[in-house]
């Protein structure tokens, strides 16, 4: 499916006659329970970045452009359709960078109103300088940010971040973020043989940042060939043809997750290794 193609997905009626809703699940995850996931941008993987261990595989429009790509009345519709009731927490995640929706904001005060669920947002963090995106995800119960890199060459080789995204931008944003959150902020970091040179330095910016959790992972999900839409649940079984990442070994994410602890003792963390 080409972009233009899928423009209007979110509106189009699927062969068994429903409609392509912007919730799913709930999914189980070994982070949150049961989560309930709401994709704000659904009509075609969207990203600021390109990561390497996508599970969207290539992401198809890459920008740091805010835009309505689901207009709220729709997500307000689907919500109430939905299994909402069986969630523990409800995921702002889908096919993209949630922050790139206009309508963040909007969307997290409905949700929390209408289900009196807590809510997560899941972020790569570009856009945490923009003060209209802290204020939408300051409204959020958690937010998670991704850091899978400590200096420019990695973050261009393992997140391909659209032009003028850098490191110092993430960082900086997160930084200011952090300052004014009331809620809980992780950060999630992803360990491929791809960022092993950055690890003591990343271990360093995460002691810096202190959030209130570290979550290591490494891309057991194999990386699509080609996008669809379900590709934002959580499948035992890859949907499409797919080929396996190489991941870090038990040994390697204990030996980050004793870094981590040297630098940083109090800091709470969860590793994909000890689910
Ligand atoms: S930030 Fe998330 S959605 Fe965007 S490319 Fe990376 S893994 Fe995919």
């Amino acid at each position: 499916m080409t972009i233009a193609d899928s423009i209007n997905l979110a509106e189009q009626p699927t062969a068994e006659g429903g409609f392509t809703s912007s919730v799913y699940g709930p999914v189980h995850s070994w982070r949150l329970g049961w989560s309930l996931g709401v994709d704000l941008l659904l009509n075609t993987s969207t990203c600021s970045f390109n990561c390497v261990y996508c599970q969207l595989g290539d992401i198809q429009l890459k920008t740091a452009n805010r835009a309505i790509y689901v207009p709220t009345e729709k997500l307000e519709r689907d919500l109430r359709l939905s299994q909402w009731e069986k969630a523990d927490i409800i995921t702002l995640s889908g096919n993209g960078e949630p922050t790139l929706a206009l309508n963040l904001g909007e969307v997290i005060r409905f949700i929390k109103e209408y289900t009196q669920k807590p809510v997560m947002v899941l972020t790569n963090a570009t856009l945490l300088n923009d003060p209209t995106v802290q204020r939408d995800l300051a409204l959020a119960d958690q937010v998670a940010c991704k850091l899978d890199a400590a200096t420019d060459g990695v973050l261009q080789r393992m997140n391909r971040p659209v032009a003028g995204v850098t490191l110092e931008g993430i960082i900086s944003g997160i930084e200011a973020f952090r300052r004014g959150y009331k809620g809980k902020l992780s950060l999630q970091c992803m360990f491929m043989p791809t960022n092993s040179e950055d690890v003591d330095a990343l271990t360093g910016l995460i002691a810096k940042i202190s959030p209130d959790e570290v979550q290591l992972n490494t891309p057991k999900r194999p990386y699509p060939m080609e996008w669809v839409v379900d590709s934002r649940g959580n499948h035992s079984e890859p949907l499409v043809k797919s080929q396996q990442l190489r991941t870090i070994s038990e040994a390697e994410a204990d030996r980050i997750e004793q870094l981590i602890r040297e630098k940083a003792p109090n800091l709470p963390l969860i590793s994909i290794y000890r689910k």
